[in-house]
C-alpha cells in the first residue's frame, strides 16, 4: 500500500491511514507500506536547495528547518503520542543532517545532481518516521526502511533513476521476513546505485517504489491510496464533472500518466504488468468507494474514449528542409543528436512529403534540443529548426479506439467546431492513444470539448 502526501497531512489523516492498514492486516493479510513526503515538502526542498546554491543569503535555512520540525512534530504528537519523545529524537537527527547539507550547499554554492537527490529525499525520511510511529501507537509492530535498505537498486541517473533487476532478490531478502509480524514503512521516491549512492525515481516516484516492491514481493495487489476516488476521466481540477473510471488497462494508464495525468508515475505500471498484479487506486478519505482497478484488460470496452489528459510544459520542435526528402539517415541523425543530449522526445510526426519532422519535448529541454539540432543545420542536412513554447499536448486515451472507425474524425471535427486549431497530431500504433498539440491557451477548452463529445461524465451503461 502506498500513501501519498495528502493522505498524511495531519493527525486525523494519518489515523485514517492506520485504520486502513489495520483492518487489512488484522484480516490476516501481510502488508508493506510505502509513504511519500507530506504534501509540498519535496517542492520546498527543491526550491530551498536551488536557492542556496545560487544565493549569497542563507538566512532561510533556519526557518525552513523549523517549519519542518513543527509540521512533523504536530502530526507525530497527534498520531503517536506515546512515541513522541523517542521518535522526536530521530526526527531531530534527520533535521540536523538536512541542515548540515543545506549549509554545505550554500558554502560551496554548488548543487550537484547527487547532492540534490540526497536532499530531496528528506520529505520521505521525516514522514516515514511519523507514520511508522502511528502504527506502533495502535499496537502494530513497525520499522522504517529507506528505499536503499529496502533493496531498490537503481541506475545512476539522478532525478530519474530506474530500478535494476537485482532489486527483486534484495527486496525479497530484506522485506519479506518483516511481513509475518510487522508492517514495515518504506520511504518512497528513492533507491540507491549498487555503490550505495542515493538516487530518486522522478517526481511522484513513490508510486513507482510501491510497484517495484509489490512486484518483487509477488503481492496479490498493489494499492495506491490518494485523495481522489480513483483514476478519473480527466483531471478533476480542470473538469469538475470528471468521473471515476471503474476499470482501466495497464496500457491506458501508462498513456495517461505519460501525458501528464498526475494520478500515477508513468513507470509505476511496468513492474505490476510484468507480473500481472492488479493495481488499485483508492481514496484514503473514502475507503469504501471501490476506486479504480488497473488490469491487463482483455475485455473489449464499450467505451471508445476513456480518459483525457493534457500536459502544459512542452515545446514543439519543427525541423524542415527540402534536402530531407528521400534522404536516408536524417531521422537517425536527428534522434541520435537528441539522445546524446538526453532529450526525451514525447511525440513525433512526419509529413508524407518528408520535408518536415515535428517533435514534442519537455519545455525545460527546448533549448538543449534546439542546440543539438543546430549541428544538423550547419552540416546542411536540414534547413531550419524552429521551436514553439506556447503550446500544450492533449492525449485522448482508450483501448476501444483500436478498430473503432471515425474516432479521429470525431475528435478533430469537435475541436474544429470549437474553433481550436490543431498544430500537430500523433497516433501510436497501439491505437490506445491519439495525441495532438494546440496553443497553450486552448488546452483546457480542448479537453472540455472532448470530454463532452465523448460523454465522459455519464455513467457506464454496463
Ligand atoms: P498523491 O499525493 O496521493 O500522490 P497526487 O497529487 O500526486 O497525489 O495525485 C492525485 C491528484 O492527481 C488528484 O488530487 C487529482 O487532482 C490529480 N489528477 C490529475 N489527473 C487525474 C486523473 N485523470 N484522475 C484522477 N486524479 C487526477
Ligand atoms: N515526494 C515525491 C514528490 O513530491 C514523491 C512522491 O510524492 O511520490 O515528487
Ligand atoms: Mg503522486
Amino acid at each position: 500500500m502506498k500513501f501519498g502526501g495528502t493522505s498524511v497531512a495531519d493527525g486525523a489523516s494519518v489515523s485514517r491511514v492506520v485504520d486502513i492498514v489495520e483492518s487489512c492486516h488484522s484480516a490476516g493479510n501481510e502488508v508493506a507500506v510505502v509513504v511519500s513526503a507530506q504534501r509540498g515538502v519535496t517542492d520546498q526542498l527543491i526550491t530551498m536547495a536551488t536557492e542556496l546554491a545560487n544565493n549569497t543569503d542563507s538566512s532561510g535555512i533556519e526557518p525552513f528547518i523549523n517549519s519542518l520540525r513543527i509540521r512533523h512534530g504536530k502530526v507525530l504528537l497527534e498520531s503517536a503520542e506515546d512515541y513522541a519523545d523517542e521518535v522526536g529524537i530521530l526526527v531531530e537527527e534527520q533535521l540536523c543532517n538536512l541542515e548540515n547539507i543545506l549549509n554545505a550547499v550554500h558554502n560551496l554554492r554548488e548543487l550537484t545532481p547527487r547532492s540534490r537527490d540526497y536532499i530531496i529525499t528528506f520529505g520521505e525520511r521525516l514522514n516515514s518516521l511519523v507514520v511508522s510511529a502511528a502504527f506502533r501507537q495502535r499496537g502494530i509492530p513497525s520499522e522504517t526502511l529507506d528505499g536503499c535498505e529496502a533493496g531498490i537498486v537503481t541506475t545512476p541517473n539522478h532525478g530519474e533513476a530506474m530500478a535494476l533487476p537485482q532489486s527483486e532478490e534484495k527486496i525479497q531478502k530484506r522485506v519479506l521476513p518483516l511481513l509475518a509480524d510487522s508492517v514495515p514503512v518504506i520511504m518512497g521516491f528513492m533507491g540507491c546505485t549498487d555503490k550505495g549512492v542515493v538516487t530518486t525515481l522522478g517526481r511522484s516516484g513513490s508510486d513507482y517504489s510501491a510497484a517495484i516492491i509489490g512486484a518483487a514481493l509477488d503481492a496479490d495487489e498493489i494499492l495506491i491510496w490518494t485523495d481522489v476516488d480513483g483514476i478519473m476521466t480527466s483531471d478533476p481540477r480542470l473538469i469538475p464533472d470528471a468521473r471515476v473510471i471503474p476499470s482501466i488497462s495497464y496500457l491506458e494508464v501508462m498513456e495517461l500518466s505519460y501525458f501528464g495525468a498526475k494520478v500515477m508515475h508513468p513507470r509505476s505500471i511496468e513492474p505490476a504488468m510484468n507480473k500481472n498484479i492488479i493495481v488499485r487506486v483508492k481514496n484514503t478519505f473514502n475507503p469504501d468507494h471501490p476506486g479504480t482497478t488497473i488490469v491487463r484488460g482483455e475485455r473489449r470496452d464499450t467505451r471508445v474514449v476513456k480518459a483525457l489528459t493534457y500536459i502544459e510544459k512542452v515545446a514543439m520542435v519543427n525541423i524542415c528542409g527540402a534536402q530531407m526528402i528521400g534522404r536516408p539517415g536524417v531521422a537517425k541523425a536527428i534522434f541520435s543528436q537528441l539522445a546524446d543530449r538526453d532529450v526525451n522526445v514525447m511525440m513525433i510526426s512526419q509529413g508524407s512529403s518528408e520535408a518536415n519532422i515535428t517533435l514534442v519535448v519537455e519545455e525545460s529541454q527546448e533549448e538543449t534540443a534546439r542546440e543539438a539540432l543546430s549541428a544538423l543545420v550547419r552540416q546542411g542536412m536540414v534547413r531550419q529548426v524552429t521551436t514553439n513554447r506556447d503550446v500544450c499536448a492533449v492525449a485522448v486515451v482508450g483501448s476501444g479506439m483500436a478498430g473503432a472507425k471515425g474516432t479521429g474524425g470525431r475528435i478533430f471535427t469537435a475541436l474544429g467546431n470549437g474553433g481550436i486549431n490543431v498544430m500537430m497530431i500523433s497516433q501510436g500504433s497501439s491505437e490506445v492513444n491519439i495525441s495532438f498539440v494546440v496553443r497553450q491557451e486552448d488546452g483546457p477548452r480542448a479537453v472540455r470539448i472532448l470530454h463532452d463529445e465523448f460523454h465522459l461524465s455519464e455513467e457506464d451503461d454496463e
